[in-house]
Protein backbone atom coordinates (compact mmCIF):
# COMPACT_ATOMS: atom_id res chain seq x y z
CA UNK A 1 0.00 0.00 0.00
CA UNK A 2 1.22 3.54 -1.12
CA UNK A 3 2.20 5.99 1.38
CA UNK A 4 2.50 9.48 1.43
CA UNK A 5 6.34 10.68 1.32
CA UNK A 6 8.57 12.99 -0.41
CA UNK A 7 7.95 12.50 -4.23
CA UNK A 8 5.21 11.14 -4.54
CA UNK A 9 1.92 12.83 -6.26
CA UNK A 10 -1.23 12.81 -4.10
CA UNK A 11 -4.36 13.83 -4.74
CA UNK A 12 -6.43 15.16 -1.73
CA UNK A 13 -9.77 16.56 -1.36
CA UNK A 14 -9.51 19.54 1.46
CA UNK A 15 -12.20 22.15 3.11
CA UNK A 16 -9.81 25.06 4.26
CA UNK A 17 -11.65 26.84 6.98
CA UNK A 18 -10.29 29.87 9.08
CA UNK A 19 -11.15 30.51 12.68
CA UNK A 20 -14.23 32.77 11.80
CA UNK A 21 -16.12 29.64 10.40
CA UNK A 22 -15.51 31.15 6.89
CA UNK A 23 -14.29 28.44 4.35
CA UNK A 24 -11.29 30.06 2.33
CA UNK A 25 -10.64 27.13 -0.36
CA UNK A 26 -11.69 23.94 -0.88
CA UNK A 27 -11.16 20.32 -3.38
CA UNK A 28 -14.22 18.13 -3.99
CA UNK A 29 -13.85 14.74 -5.20
CA UNK A 30 -14.63 15.41 -8.67
CA UNK A 31 -11.72 17.73 -8.98
CA UNK A 32 -9.13 16.91 -6.11
CA UNK A 33 -6.18 19.34 -5.61
CA UNK A 34 -2.73 17.09 -7.39
CA UNK A 35 0.47 17.98 -6.14
CA UNK A 36 3.86 16.28 -5.65
CA UNK A 37 4.45 15.92 -1.97
CA UNK A 38 7.95 17.48 -0.58
CA UNK A 39 8.81 19.63 -2.97
CA UNK A 40 7.50 22.85 -1.84
CA UNK A 41 4.40 22.82 -4.16
CA UNK A 42 1.95 23.53 -0.65
CA UNK A 43 2.98 24.96 2.89
CA UNK A 44 5.86 22.58 3.55
CA UNK A 45 3.61 22.23 7.15
CA UNK A 46 0.58 20.86 5.16
CA UNK A 47 2.89 18.24 3.31
CA UNK A 48 4.31 17.22 6.84
CA UNK A 49 0.69 16.57 8.14
CA UNK A 50 0.23 14.45 4.98
CA UNK A 51 3.20 12.01 5.77
CA UNK A 52 2.77 8.46 6.03
CA UNK A 53 -1.53 8.85 4.91
CA UNK A 54 -2.44 5.85 2.80
CA UNK A 55 -5.34 6.28 0.10
CA UNK A 56 -8.63 6.40 2.13
CA UNK A 57 -7.79 8.32 5.32
CA UNK A 58 -9.62 11.03 6.37
CA UNK A 59 -7.14 13.78 8.18
CA UNK A 60 -7.90 16.84 10.45
CA UNK A 61 -4.95 19.48 11.69
CA UNK A 62 -4.88 23.10 11.90
CA UNK A 63 -1.70 25.21 11.04
CA UNK A 64 -0.77 27.97 12.71
CA UNK A 65 -0.38 31.80 11.13
CA UNK A 66 3.35 30.93 10.86
CA UNK A 67 3.37 27.52 9.24
CA UNK A 68 0.91 28.82 6.83
CA UNK A 69 1.05 32.34 5.03
CA UNK A 70 2.98 34.41 8.23
CA UNK A 71 1.81 36.58 10.56
CA UNK A 72 -0.25 39.44 9.10
CA UNK A 73 2.62 42.45 9.09
CA UNK A 74 1.67 46.00 9.25
CA UNK A 75 5.12 47.07 7.44
CA UNK A 76 3.09 45.44 4.27
CA UNK A 77 0.47 48.01 3.91
CA UNK A 78 1.82 50.84 1.75
CA UNK A 79 1.01 53.98 0.72
CA UNK A 80 1.69 55.01 -2.96
CA UNK A 81 1.36 58.36 -5.32
CA UNK A 82 -1.75 57.31 -7.28
CA UNK A 83 0.52 58.37 -10.36
CA UNK A 84 1.59 55.09 -9.86
CA UNK A 85 -1.30 53.69 -11.10
CA UNK A 86 -1.10 55.76 -14.18
CA UNK A 87 -2.60 58.96 -13.52
CA UNK A 88 -5.70 60.15 -15.77
CA UNK A 89 -5.65 57.20 -17.92
CA UNK A 90 -6.00 54.78 -15.30
CA UNK A 91 -9.77 53.22 -15.40
CA UNK A 92 -12.06 54.39 -12.76
CA UNK A 93 -12.96 51.04 -12.02
CA UNK A 94 -9.55 49.36 -11.95
CA UNK A 95 -9.18 51.61 -8.52
CA UNK A 96 -11.64 49.61 -5.69
CA UNK A 97 -11.63 48.89 -2.32
CA UNK A 98 -10.84 45.34 -1.80
CA UNK A 99 -9.73 44.67 -5.27
CA UNK A 100 -6.78 42.91 -5.84
CA UNK A 101 -4.41 44.45 -8.53
CA UNK A 102 -0.96 42.19 -9.62
CA UNK A 103 1.75 44.49 -9.48
CA UNK A 104 5.76 44.24 -9.19
CA UNK A 105 8.30 44.71 -6.12
CA UNK A 106 11.57 46.24 -6.58
CA UNK A 107 13.15 43.56 -8.07
CA UNK A 108 10.25 43.40 -10.71
CA UNK A 109 8.94 40.03 -8.66
CA UNK A 110 5.02 39.35 -9.14
CA UNK A 111 3.37 40.70 -6.33
CA UNK A 112 -0.97 40.78 -5.77
CA UNK A 113 -1.75 43.93 -3.32
CA UNK A 114 -5.18 44.75 -2.11
CA UNK A 115 -6.47 47.97 -2.40
CA UNK A 116 -7.34 49.13 1.66
CA UNK A 117 -8.09 52.72 0.25
CA UNK A 118 -7.23 55.54 -2.15
CA UNK A 119 -7.93 59.50 -2.68
CA UNK A 120 -6.93 61.43 -5.48
CA UNK A 121 -3.24 61.65 -4.39
CA UNK A 122 -2.75 58.61 -2.86
CA UNK A 123 -3.46 54.42 -2.87
CA UNK A 124 -2.63 52.07 0.55
CA UNK A 125 -2.57 48.97 -0.29
CA UNK A 126 -2.23 45.76 1.53
CA UNK A 127 0.75 43.42 0.49
CA UNK A 128 0.04 40.57 2.86
CA UNK A 129 -1.04 37.23 1.70
CA UNK A 130 -4.82 37.23 1.90
CA UNK A 131 -4.16 34.68 4.65
CA UNK A 132 -1.74 36.22 6.52
CA UNK A 133 -2.39 35.65 10.55
CA UNK A 134 -4.78 33.31 10.29
CA UNK A 135 -4.72 29.74 11.86
CA UNK A 136 -5.52 27.45 8.81
CA UNK A 137 -7.64 24.18 9.20
CA UNK A 138 -7.94 21.60 6.55
CA UNK A 139 -10.03 18.31 6.89
CA UNK A 140 -9.96 16.46 4.15
CA UNK A 141 -9.26 12.61 2.51
CA UNK A 142 -6.54 11.21 0.43
CA UNK A 143 -7.60 10.27 -3.15
CA UNK A 144 -4.66 9.22 -4.78
CA UNK A 145 -0.71 8.58 -4.35
CA UNK A 146 1.62 7.47 -7.11
CA UNK A 147 5.31 7.98 -7.57
CA UNK A 148 6.02 10.77 -9.32
CA UNK A 149 7.85 10.67 -12.84
CA UNK A 150 11.22 11.31 -13.05
CA UNK A 151 9.98 14.17 -16.01
CA UNK A 152 7.44 15.55 -13.23
CA UNK A 153 10.15 16.15 -10.85
CA UNK A 154 12.19 17.52 -13.09
CA UNK A 155 9.26 20.10 -14.04
CA UNK A 156 8.41 20.42 -11.01
CA UNK A 157 4.67 19.83 -11.69
CA UNK A 158 2.11 17.10 -11.89
CA UNK A 159 1.55 15.83 -15.69
CA UNK A 160 -2.02 13.85 -16.78
CA UNK A 161 -5.16 14.17 -15.00
CA UNK A 162 -5.23 17.24 -12.24
CA UNK A 163 -1.96 18.84 -13.90
CA UNK A 164 -0.23 19.92 -16.58
CA UNK A 165 -0.89 18.60 -20.23
CA UNK A 166 2.02 19.39 -22.57
ZN1 LIG B 1 5.75 19.48 -17.20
Amino acid sequence: MQQISPNHVVGVTYTLTLSNGEVADFAEEANPLMFIHGIGQTLPAFDENLNGLKIGDNFTFSLTAEDGYGEYDNNWVINLPRSVFGGDDVPDDLLQVGAMLPMQDQDGNPLDGKVVSFDENIVTMDFNHPLAGQTLNFTGKVMSIREATEEELDHGHVHGQGGHHH
